[in-house]
């Protein structure tokens, strides 16, 4: 599931035909229109393994994710402020593909809330297998939500 990490891999492509030449994968990739249908299949229909200097740009992708991407596991969970913590960590990427506009619900008010009870207490990184340092991601969050939110007050100007 999710070869495209949730939409923070740019290039999907190569996340495709690394996936598609492990042994025993099978890829589930996420697609949102006609043409990412199209080339995914494409894709799929002859997979190739990625060249020596493919490889060395996915090294460099994974470098940029580097020990800030959240993987939803959930390891985190339970939250003793019950901060939907995977869900907050992927709101920029929510963000980029669903953009303000569709982000001005009472759902995303409930979050924004929500995550501003954090305490702080730190469990949530004590659990992250990943080493995440989730404070700072769940403020970041907070701030993003709020730049969300704060648009919707510009628009209504
Ligand atoms: S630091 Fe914040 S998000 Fe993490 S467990 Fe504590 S209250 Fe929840
Ligand atoms: S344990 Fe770490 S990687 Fe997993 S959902 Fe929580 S923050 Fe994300």
């Amino acid at each position: 599931m999710k070869p495209f990490a949730g939409g923070c891999i740019e290039r999907c492509g190569l996340a495709l035909r690394f996936a598609l030449s492990r042994p025993g994968v099978i890829a589930i990739p996420g697609m949102a229109t006609p043409d990412e249908v199209r080339q995914n299949a494409e894709i799929a229909r002859l997979p190739q393994a990625l060249t020596a200097e493919e490889m060395k740009i996915a090294a460099a992708e994974r470098e940029r994710l580097g020990t800030r991407y959240c993987r939803r596991c959930d390891y985190c969970q339970p939250c003793p402020s019950e901060i939907p913590i995977a869900f907050a960590m992927h709101i920029p990427s929510i963000r980029k593909r669903m953009g303000d506009a569709m982000m001005q619900t009472e759902f995303i008010k409930g979050v924004h809330e929500k995550i501003g009870s954090c305490t702080e207490c730190g469990e949530c990184e004590e659990r992250c297998p990943f080493d995440l340092p989730v404070r700072d991601l769940i403020k970041e969050a907070r701030q993003n939500l709020a730049e969300v939110l704060e648009s919707k007050c510009d628009a209504g100007e």
